[in-house]
């Protein structure tokens, strides 16, 4: 479920000045001093997140959906080179499209995502003129959902934040076939 090894530091301000004391505690990053000439010790440890004096929480988590984008699975010409003959031509196409998914572990398992497949099945019989073209496009419209989490720990009477968790899915909603 996790990495199980998180690093925070320490600002050891107990022997310092009234601020130094005040910021004494564990941070997900190195604190700048509250003060210039603080000679405050700061001590980078390492928790296993397993431990019993570690518990972790997970907070704000956010589902967002975003602008759907349109993508192409398949693009081509056939052309009647003849001046004379008019052609007749099969086209087939089939594919799946799945879900896109983007997202850190500890995210997967925390929220609820749909895994699609979007099956492309196209069979059609073109009519192409003398001297002409046919263009098909095959266009997919994929959904984006954003999710975000932040993952707190408490440790020794102290939350700390220490990751801001995010990722993407995306799923195919559906297809549309263009001829021009
Ligand atoms: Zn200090």
């Amino acid at each position: 479920m996790s990495d199980g090894i998180i690093g925070l530091y320490y600002f050891d301000g107990e022997d310092g000045c009234d601020s130094c004391q005040s910021m004494t505690g564990y941070y997900d990053d190195r604190v700048d001093p509250p003060h210039e000439n603080c000679d405050c010790e700061q001590e980078m440890i390492f928790l296993d997140e397993d431990s019993s004096e570690v518990s972790i929480e997970y907070k704000n988590i956010e589902k967002e959906d975003s602008d759907s984008s349109i993508e192409t699975y398949y693009n081509n010409t056939f052309e009647n080179h003849s001046e004379t003959v008019t052609v007749k031509r099969g086209f087939e196409f089939s594919e799946s499209v799945n879900t896109r998914i983007d997202l850190p572990s500890e995210l997967e398992d925390l929220v609820d995502y749909d895994d699609e497949t979007l099956d492309i099945n196209e069979s059609l019989e073109m009519t192409i003129e003398p001297g002409e073209s046919v263009e098909i496009n095959i266009l997919v419209t994929m959904k984006l959902t954003i999710y975000r989490a932040e993952k707190w720990i408490e440790f020794e009477g102290y939350e700390i934040k220490v990751a801001d968790l995010e990722g993407s899915v995306e799923n195919p909603t559906q297809y549309e076939t263009e001829l021009y």
